[in-house]
């Protein structure tokens, strides 16, 4: 009898907590886009780098497709500091990165707060979770809880897009 109920007290519990992750993960914390553009920020990969242009592009299409403000083409070209209305790609060569595993830097206009320009910076055998993660933050969102593309830590970072979408829909700034 005991031999019997086990596993299908165990499978319940299995489905469960199957079914209460898929809501969370639906339904969780959403994570709010902190600071916006002023203008539609391009993605550039400076020349010579080993990051692959072909997964920038996948990141930036990732992006898109949720309705992030940004130029849908891959830059190529240039040395490693942004312009303004630029997001560099490049090689982590120093500092801590989060622990996503990669780094962001923006800078802001002291009068607006709005970003001007962005750089990434990347392991040479960046993921492509670790991309859309980074570029997350350079396109203004913080950190949020459960798995999540906004995820802090590497082992939760999924392609969970909750609250992305509408996040751009409520930003303020519409721009053409
Ligand atoms: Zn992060």
């Amino acid at each position: 009898m005991l031999e019997t109920v086990v596993p299908i007290v165990g499978a319940a519990l299995t489905a469960v907590v199957a079914t209460l992750l898929v809501y969370y993960n639906a339904r969780g914390p959403r994570p709010r886009l902190v600071r916006q553009w002023g203008q539609r920020p391009v993605v550039r990969v400076p020349y010579g780098s080993p990051i692959s242009v072909g997964l920038v592009q996948s990141a930036i299409d990732w992006w898109t497709v949720r309705g992030a403000p940004m130029v849908h083409q891959v830059s190529i070209g240039g040395h490693d500091i942004p312009k303004p209305g630029e997001i560099v790609v490049t090689l982590i060569d120093q500092g801590v990165p989060d622990h996503a595993g990669g780094m962001t830097r923006w800078t802001t206009l002291d009068s607006t707060g709005l970003m001007i320009s962005a750089t990434v910076l990347v392991p040479n055998d960046v993921s492509f979770l670790v991309l859309i993660h980074e570029l997350g933050h350079a396109l203004g969102f913080e950190h949020v809880s459960g798995h999540h593309v906004m995820n802090a830590r590497i082992e939760r970072v999924t392609q969970n897009d909750r609250g992305i979408r509408e996040a751009f829909e409520a930003s303020e700034l519409r721009l053409s």
